[in-house]
């Protein structure tokens, strides 16, 4: 009888809007983004003039890596509500990564112009319209899976160096992961300086990905066994991100990025062997990038050598498998649980003293 009406109750919830928006806010705050999806798509379909629930509906999408799906909903809550600034913020940076400066910018300018709050806009869209002018003037060379964008034309040699160095760290770790992504990837080459300015990221950084390969080529030039192993790190973010979302966790992701370098990761675990110190895999799910160089070495070290445990233990395929259950929505811990067939706290307590 009680389930009766708790089914009754549910059936009931799944066609009332607001309480289906309501489970879908809920959903975002605890990252559970397959069932916000879910909420808020259906609220959208039951209430077509509500803003609120293209946006939800957005963010969760964009937070699985559906990214079509994600552009589509933050459009309709600008077409419901064109003055809807936390909209225009997400469908801005959902250009921006995917390589569209000029319609991230134009996203950023035309709510500007709507919205009184507008102005917290003002310094981000400096910084893109500096990166736009910039990039503007940059040649670009292609092969099926990679192009490569630069600026100087002496650098051209370099740049197809880079795309055919990228060629065979796509057909090496499609190889190891069984996946070979089907949109070309973009990589942006910079001077150091234009790095430091766009990227902002801490000076042990040569490279990143943000929906793109940015890196520093001076430093490549002058060490083409380092040019290899950066390349390949960071296509393996490209591969984790178009597989799983944007909710994989940053010791999965710089794990796997770093054991498939091509030298594997020997070099990158050694700081281990120097301390008894190892950071607890949940202190790991945040990304790296604010960390100093001794605490990043250490994570990445710890990242390196969990991921390595577990291709011994389970192959890299149940990791992808692990990836692909994120972008559906599963929890980490869930997915983890049946992917690699053993619980994370004990995964985590293994690794604890590994
Ligand atoms: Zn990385």
């Amino acid at each position: 009888m009680l389930a009766a009406c708790v089914a009754a109750a549910d059936a009931r919830a799944a066609e009332d809007p607001a309480a289906l928006a309501r489970a879908g806010t809920a959903a975002l705050e605890q990252q559970r983004f397959g069932d916000a999806l879910e909420a808020f798509t259906r609220a959208a379909a039951l209430q077509r003039g509500d803003a609120n629930h293209c946006f939800g509906a957005g963010v969760a999408a964009f937070m699985l890596g559906q990214n079509d799906v994600a552009q589509a909903r933050f459009e309709c809550a600008l077409a419901l509500k064109p003055d809807y600034l936390p909209a225009a913020v997400w469908l801005g940076d959902l250009h921006y990564r995917a390589g569209r400066l000029g319609d991230a910018i134009s996203i950023y300018e035309t709510v500007r112009q709507r919205s009184p709050a507008g102005r917290e806009l003002d310094e981000q869209l400096a910084t893109w319209r500096k990166e736009h002018e910039l990039q503007s003037r940059f040649h670009a060379v292609r092969t099926r899976h990679f192009t490569a964008l630069f600026e100087a034309a002496a650098d051209e040699p370099l740049a197809r160096e880079i795309v055919e160095r990228l060629d065979a760290a796509y057909w090496r770790v499609g190889s190891t992961l069984g996946v070979y992504p089907s949109q070309p990837i973009t990589v942006v080459l910079y001077t150091p300086e234009q790095f430091g300015d766009i990227t902002k990221l801490a000076d042990w950084s040569a490279a990143a990905y943000d929906g793109r390969i940015r890196m520093s080529i001076r430093g490549a030039l002058e060490q083409r066994g380092e040019l290899d192993r950066v390349l390949s790190h960071e296509f393996v973010h490209a591969v984790v991100t178009m597989v799983g979302g944007r909710t994989v966790p940053a010791w999965v992701n710089e794990g796997l990025a770093t054991v498939l370098e091509p030298g594997g990761s020997t070099d990158a675990e050694a700081p281990l062997a120097q301390t008894g110190a190892r950071p607890a895999l949940s202190t790991l799910h945040g990304s790296f990038v604010g960390l100093s160089r001794h605490d990043a070495e250490i994570a990445y070290a710890s990242a390196a050598r969990a991921v390595r445990r577990l291709i011994e233990q389970r192959g890299a395929g149940a990791i992808v498998a692990l990836l692909k259950d994120l972008a559906r929505g599963a929890s980490f811990a869930s997915a983890f649980h049946q992917r690699l067939a053993m619980r994370y706290e004990d995964f985590s307590a293994l690794v604890a003293n590994d």
